[in-house]
């Protein structure tokens, strides 16, 4: 069965009744190229388990199942489960779950189903809530080697751009925290079925063990990153003075402890000086 050929689709869907969801994100790949290479750099082998969200009819489930040993797959539209139970039924080691991913315990789907296993999340996300899961994944500390999903171009910009550069914003620093994020391919917006009005990108967060910089109070640190990106065409003090309700004397205190000046911008900030005035601002405040 060939999944990514549009014949094969309609004719799948159509007997189900099928009817595509915008809201849902429901953009369904039909190149036959891009499902293997995400599989394959998205760490899928042999000895390893696979996360899936969003597996619409499982044309990327098929391949993270031909190569990793095991794959849970979490899909919220329930009336893809009967599609899925049709195209997975080769697959003995994929396990489908009717859920919202961001109500459903990651952490103890790992540690019920995967043992010792190396895990990698790989998925096309519905991208009405890239950030949101991309940040539930990370903030929980999920317990895996890499996170490989297809997003906007945008949003791929935004989130693997270099901290300190004019591309940055709070989620770069938030997803920088937490891991190594970098582009591996474009994919253009002609590849799915129905074809979304931007073009998608590839990318691949590897989780990092340690965070790149030390902070005395992460709750503190990210409130303040979000404050500073706040107003992008004014000064990271006035962010986060406003945002944080801190007097801007103080916060020009912080900001000369740490070496900066009193005008920078947020996105000209590097993670080691977005960390040295968290920890000075919860000194003087
Ligand atoms: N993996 C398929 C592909 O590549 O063709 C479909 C990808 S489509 C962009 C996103 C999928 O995520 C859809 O099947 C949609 O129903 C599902 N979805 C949307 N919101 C979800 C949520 N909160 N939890 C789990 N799945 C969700």
């Amino acid at each position: 069965m060939e999944l990514t050929d549009i014949n094969v689709i309609k004719r799948i869907l159509g007997r189900h009744g099928f009817s595509f969801s915008k809201s849902l994100g429901q953009n369904f790949l039909i190149d036959p190229t891009v499902c293997p290479r995400m599989a394959q750099m998205g760490g899928a082998r042999e000895g390893t388990a696979a996360i899936e969200i969003g597996p619409g009819m499982g044309v990327l489930t098929v391949e993270l199942a031909k190569r990793a040993d095991r794959v849970v797959t979490i899909e919220l539209d329930t009336r893809l489960i009967p599609v899925l139970a049709e195209t997975l039924n080769d697959y003995r080691n994929v396990e489908v779950i009717n859920a919202d991913v961001l109500k459903t315990d990651l952490h103890g789907i790992i540690a019920e189903k995967f043992g010792n296993m190396p895990v990698n999340v790989c998925a096309n996300l519905p991208y009405y809530i890239t950030s949101p899961i991309l940040m539930y994944l990370l903030e929980s500390r999920l317990p895996v080697e890499s996170i490989t999903v297809m997003v906007q171009k945008e949003a791929a910009d935004r989130l693997c751009a270099r901290v300190g550069s004019r591309d940055s914003g709070a989620i770069t620093v938030a997803v920088n925290y937490y891991a190594d994020a970098e582009v591996l391919f474009d994919v253009k917006r002609d590849c799915f079925t129905p074809s979304p009005n931007v073009d998608s990108c590839v990318i691949r967060l590897k989780v990092r063990k340690e965070p790149p910089v030390k902070v005395s109070d992460e709750e503190f640190f990210f409130k303040m990153v979000k404050a500073a990106f706040s107003q992008r065409r004014k000064t990271a003090s006035n962010g986060i003075s406003s945002g944080m309700g801190i007097s801007k004397d103080k916060v020009a205190e912080a900001l000369a402890l740490s070496g900066l000046s009193p005008t920078v911008r947020a996105e000209a900030l590097s993670m080691e000086e977005l960390a040295a005035l968290s920890d000075n601002l919860l000194k003087v405040k």
